[in-house]
């Protein structure tokens, strides 16, 4: 009960400050997602998010979200998963995710379509660009990302949605709005290249520490954990 109304306030203050930062930038509050990231929460945990109210969940670990999907079979869910995938994990992530964020190799890719042909489902994807270039980061650095769009975009059980990013952290909003906005600007690049079977509306960027100004900036799905769930254990 404590639980419940604790998960319940922090979720409606996130989704509060999510509706005030559309309008800060004169954006319609409903074209941002929130994707609440549950890496670490356990089932219970997440049962009371999704009881008071969200709809889409994020996960890193493809063996940890197998369970907790499990578990919560029976909810109307969006899972999304949003950490680095290995492509002999491919075959599972396709069965259990709408969205995949974290594309950012052809390797993968190729890994993913011919896995999502077998159960008959195209599937979902971001690609993930390394917009920062730093050598630590996931994603395909921003300069290739055209190509692997171009490359990805022939695959036939693959269907791109649009880019997601992992700014370094700087625990400073305006610090980090440079590499969102540079996201966007790919976004709209590529866009302008109109690729058949490439759609390009989702920017999946922004976190606990900087969602505001990721949404100032563009971003349509925004991934939180600690603001929802508290401090990760
Ligand atoms: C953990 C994680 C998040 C959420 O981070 P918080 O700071 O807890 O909101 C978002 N995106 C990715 C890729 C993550 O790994």
């Amino acid at each position: 009960m404590v639980m419940q109304k604790n998960i319940q306030s922090k979720l409606r203050r996130v989704k509060d400050r999510i509706k005030a930062a559309a309008l800060s930038a004169g954006r319609d509050p409903e074209t941002v997602k929130l994707v609440a990231v549950s890496k670490t929460v356990p089932a219970d945990r997440i049962l009371a998010a999704i009881k008071a109210g969200a709809t889409d969940l994020g996960e890193n670990y493809v063996q940890e979200a197998r369970e907790k999907i499990e578990a919560l079979r029976g909810e109307n869910i969006s899972w999304h998963f949003i950490g680095h995938l290995q492509s002999n994990k491919a075959k599972y992530a396709v069965k259990l995710f709408d969205l995949i964020h974290s594309v950012d190799s052809l390797k993968l890719a190729k890994e993913l379509n011919k896995r999502a042909g077998a159960p008959g489902k195209v599937q979902r994807i971001l690609i993930q660009v390394n917009i920062s270039g730093e050598e630590s980061k996931s994603g395909i650095d921003a300069k290739r990302a055209l190509e692997l769009v171009h490359e990805v975009s022939l695959l036939e059980n693959l269907a791109i949605h649009g880019l997601m990013t992992m700014p370094p952290y700087f625990n400073a909003p305006d610090r980090v709005r440079p590499y969102f906005r540079a996201l966007r600007s790919l976004q709209v690049l590529i866009r302008q290249e109109a690729i058949p079977n490439v759609d390009m509306t989702e920017l999946s960027m922004g976190m606990t520490g900087d969602f505001e100004a990721a949404i100032q900036e563009g971003a349509t799905l925004v991934r939180i954990g600690t603001a929802i769930f508290g401090e990760r254990r």
